[in-house]
Formats: C-alpha cells, structure tokens, sequence
C-alpha cells in the first residue's frame, strides 16, 4: 500500500543554544523491514574533503510504537535500526560549533546548518520527499529569529519557523538554512527574487548599494547562459552572508549560497563613496563566483557527481573546469558588470597570474592531477604546498583565460570560452534538475572544447591541463594588444620565504624551493631571532639595508635549539605581473563573444 503522504520527516530544534546543540528527530514511515541503515554524510559537495559530520552526533536512539529499537553502529557514520514494526523514530543531538559554511553552528546570536551536519540519510528512500519542520527556539534570545533558505515552504510563512519541504534527499542537503535576526533585503534578478541575508553586528550597512551590485551580477549572469530567455535557472535564490572580524570563504547551493566576510568588506551607509573598496570588491568576486557555481557545478557537473556518493572520495580530474573556470569568470563578470573598470579587471588578472607562477609546485603537478588528488592535497596543504602541488583554481582560471584567448583568436572572434560555457549548459546542466542528471566525463570535455574552436586543442590539454607547463599568456594576449611584463623587485635582498611576525621576532611559514634561505637550511616553522645580530622582528627592514648578494648571519630557534645559518641573500622571486591593454583594443578581451 501508498501513501501520498512523504514518508521521511525531521524535526530540527535549536535545543540549547549555550551548548551549541541542534536536536533532530528523524521518523521513517515505511522503513526497510529487514532492518533500516542510516548513514551521515562524510563530506559535503562543493568541498572536497572527508569531515566526517558524524563525530558531531552526541546520544542516538530508536524508537518504534513508543519501544526502543536497538540501533547497531555499521561503521564511523552509519547505523542500523533492527527490524521494527511500523513508523520508525530516530532521535539523536548534533554539537554545532563549527563557524565555516561547511558544517553548522549554534549560539545565543544565530543557527546555521547544512543538511549534511545534520540530517541522516535513509537508503533506499533518498528520492523521496523530505520533510523538515524547522522549530522557533524555546529561549529569549531567539525571541525575534527568522529563518533563511531555499527550501521551499510547505506549512510556514516566508522566513518563518514551520515545515518546509525538499523534494528529494539530495535537495535538502543543497538547501542550508540559516535562522536569527538578520538583516534582510530582496531583490529580483530578471524577474527572480533574490534574498540577501546578513548575520553579524554590520553598522550602517549599505544594504540598498549591495543589492543593487549584486543585481547587475546576477543578471550578467543569467543572461550569459541562456542569452534569449534570460530564464534563471532556480525559482529564488538566498546569499546567507555570516560576518565575522576577519573571514572569507563561500560554499555554492543551487539555490542559494553559504558566504563568510570581513565586516569591514561590506558597504557602509557612513561612507557614501562612488568608488568600490578593495575588500568590497572581493566580497562581490565572491558572490559572483558562487553564483557562477549555480550553472558550472550545480547543474553543469562531472559525471563522477551524478549522484554524488557522500560516503567516499569522489575522484574527478575536471575541477580546474569547475572551479578554475568559475574563478576565471568570477572577476570577468565585475567588469562586464560595471563593479570594476577595466584596469581594476586587468589588475586583479596580473595578481592571479603572479600567484601562479610564485609557486614551484606548478611545474611537478598538473591542474587535472591537483583536481583528483584535492581530497588529499588541495585540502591538505602543508607548509611544503607551494613547493609540491598547484591550485586548480588559480592555474584553472588561467586556463580559462588561455582557452578563452586561442579560441577568440583561432576563430577570429567569432567564439570564446563564453560559447563553451553555453554549451556546456544546454547539453548537460539546463536539464540536470529535469529528469536528466546526466554528468560530463573529461573525454566529452575535451571533444566540446574541439568543436567550438574549429580545431584541435589537444596541443594545448596535453600541455596545460594534462602537462605542467605554464600557459603561455605573453604569447596569447599579444594578438589582443594586451602588454604582459613582468616586473619583479629583482633587486630587492629576500631570503625567498613567507614570514610572519611572532612577537619580537618572526616565524617561517614557507621556504620555497631553490631560494636563498631553503639554500641555507632554514626551514618553515624556524622563529628567526637575529640577523646579523639584530632581532629579527621586522625582516623586510633589515634586509633593506643590504644588497643583493650579500651574505647575512641568521639566528634561529627549531625545537628550542638555537641554530645559526649564513644566507646569500638573492633577489626578490615573486612575480610582480602587470597587464596593460593597449587604447586601441579597449574592451576586446572582456566583450561577450556575439550570441
Ligand atoms: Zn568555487
């Protein structure tokens, strides 16, 4: 027998904001009879590292008809109900202290949760429709709270505490939520309204500048991928911004977007300045990237996502397609979008091309090995990253830069990166949420990117993305009257390591290879005390006073030992790019190709 009724529901109720507990209880209508498994989710998609939420459950226990039902742990995060008869109940608590977008977090302030800290899966039954009744703190802080998602209502008023609904497993934990008294302000991008949600004391927040930006951004982005229509493709979206002092970071939804920032990156009403600062022009980058993400990621994804498996790795070679080309078009759509001119544009691209080329890692690791080995790597770095892998996000947007020049210039014009991008969408994402989740595998990638360009980049894949070399820009850019130099402080005495100040005196944090202090043994971690026999609180002004060439006396302490190395000090190795488009050809790289 049916029932037309959905046959997975959860409470959620913010128990004990002073102890960061969410409790949840899970009832299953018709569980499996020989005995139902649930499992948590060991990772959440968008961040490609094994978490493992359920080391957050506290307390777990069955219940069936009023009775306990013995739960049997399978391994680190699932369990199985023995056979029961009838409704299954399944209540356990889940500790939220983790401030990032990643997980979930409880307090006196505000809750915020992604389905995967929180909700337990049931297998066999994830296409089902999935119930969340949302429940208002039984505490005064909490008195004015609202909440924030894309999930849809089933019995609740817009913001309000109640029941929402997804319809299926994979929806809800897409859909995180975010509840407490938060600015708020809507907007409609081609006809979708958009919800922008801040938590965080903000004074004097800009919120009508911030909405506005964001309008022209979404819309760019909107009609990008479907020119004629200009057809979002969700109902509504939510940004769900969590200020902090000092914070950056997003996590992409398809209906929605979990960002943190630095207050001080957001407008002020105080300072009604026409220019945008520079912290606000990364918050923007960041809302642009993530919504990006909507289409490329969320909709348009490697085949290995369609499904995802949350209990295991999930190997893909392509995230210098998903997240470097998403990176490539973040800063693109501020300048087709009016948030930068196009010198700021031409700026932040020679700083992304700076970074790449400062780290040697890029030439012993490719973009598609970085993107397989992220769970591992990307998300593992140590202080020997820069020496031993490449981001493929960084090396990925140059990427998309270098495809997108070849393609324009073996074309002349007449397509870019822009048409890949389209067809992607119309082949695999428009339909993905439509009956058609079909993913795209490397070997479709490499023959789309064939048929736009009208030749074969395989060239260009074997070396690049496949290979370590470096993508030749200065080559590329020059047929579009963009000047490449680079201009590197090469007389500036360094000792060729990341250094942080700690106290008096100051900490490495990375040595890179082949420079003077990895020449001299110096190693990360070392806290150098003395150079030449003056504390060495401030390196860059001591060094100042020497040339290049020189050799000084560093004192060190490693393991409490003090250690003395001498240094030839060389000159400064980090790149210093500048990108300068010549007057005539203005505009010619940032123009959409025609549509
Ligand atoms: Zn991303």
């Amino acid at each position: 027998m049916k029932n037309n009724k959905p046959g997975i529901s959860y409470t959620i109720a913010a128990k004990d904001l002073a102890a960061h507990l969410f409790h949840v209880t899970l009832t299953v209508d018709n569980p499996a009879p020989e005995g139902q498994i649930f499992a948590l989710p060991a990772w959440i998609p968008g961040s490609y590292m094994i978490r493992e939420f359920s080391r957050n459950i506290i307390r777990i226990n069955a219940s069936a008809g009023g009775k306990p039902v013995e739960l049997t742990k399978l391994d680190k995060h699932s369990w199985r109900a023995l056979p029961a008869k009838g409704r299954l109940t399944v209540e356990y608590e889940v500790y939220a202290w983790d401030l990032s977008v990643r997980a979930a977090h409880l307090d006196q302030s505000h809750g915020f949760f992604n389905g995967t800290s929180v909700f337990l899966r049931v297998p066999g039954q994830e296409d089902s429709p999935h119930v969340v009744d949302i429940q208002k703190p039984d505490d005064e802080a909490a008195r004015n709270w609202r909440v924030a998602t894309a999930l849809p209502e089933l019995k609740a008023r817009r913001y309000g505490f109640g029941t929402y609904i997804a319809k299926n497993y994979d929806e809800l934990i897409d859909s995180p939520v975010e509840m407490g008294d938060f600015a708020l302000a809507t907007f409609k991008a081609h006809g979708v309204p958009h919800d922008v949600v801040v938590t965080g004391r903000v004074p004097n927040l800009d919120m009508p500048r911030l909405c506005a930006d964001l309008k022209q951004i979404c819309e760019a982005q909107i009609a990008f991928f479907e020119p004629r229509s200009k057809k979002a493709p969700m109902d509504r979206y939510v940004f769900m911004t969590m200020v902090v002092g000092d914070g950056y970071g997003g996590l992409e939804h398809r209906a929605s977007t979990a960002l943190i920032c630095s207050r001080a990156d957001l407008p002020t009403t105080a300072a009604r300045d026409k220019e945008r600062s520079e912290g606000y022009i990364k918050f923007l980058g960041l809302c642009s990237h993530e919504y990006f993400h909507t289409w490329n990621v969320k909709r348009i994804k490697p085949a290995v996502f369609a499904p995802y498996d949350l209990q295991v790795e999930n190997y893909t070679p392509l995230l210098w397609l998903f997240e470097g080309f998403t990176s490539y078009y973040d800063d693109l759509f501020l300048v087709r979008s009016g948030m930068i001119d196009e010198k700021g544009y031409y700026k932040l691209l020679g700083k992304g091309v700076g970074g790449v080329l400062r780290g040697a890692g890029r030439s012993k690791q490719s973009v598609a090995d970085s993107s397989f080995d992220a769970w591992g790597k990307y998300y593992r770095q140590d202080e020997n990253a820069a020496n031993a892998i490449v981001s493929y996000y960084a090396k990925g947007s140059l990427i998309g830069l270098g495809l997108d020049l070849t393609i324009r210039a073996k074309t002349e014009g007449k397509r870019s990166l822009d048409d890949v991008m389209r067809a992607l969408w119309q082949r695999y994402g428009r339909d993905f949420y439509n009956g058609r989740p079909r993913g795209v595998t490397p070997a479709e990638v490499d023959a789309l990117l064939d048929e736009i360009a009208g030749t074969k980049l395989k060239p260009f894949v074997e070396k690049y993305i496949r290979g370590t070399e470096d993508v030749p820009l200065q080559k590329l850019l020059a047929p579009f009257g963009v000047e490449y130099k680079d201009e590197r402080k090469s007389s500036k005495p360094s000792l060729d390591a990341n250094i942080t100040r700690d106290g008096a005196d100051s900490k490495v944090t990375v040595v890179h290879e082949g420079g003077a202090a990895h020449r001299a043994g110096i190693s990360a971690g070392d806290v150098l005390v003395a150079i030449d026999s003056l504390r060495a609180g401030n390196v860059d002004g001591l060094l100042s006073r020497y040339k290049v060439g020189d050799t000084v006396k560093v004192h060190a302490f490693r393991r409490d030992e003090l250690m003395t190395f001498s240094v030839k000090l060389q000159g400064e190795r980090i790149p210093g790019i500048t990108l300068t488009p010549q007057p005539r050809q203005k505009g010619e790289l940032r123009r959409p190709s025609a549509v």
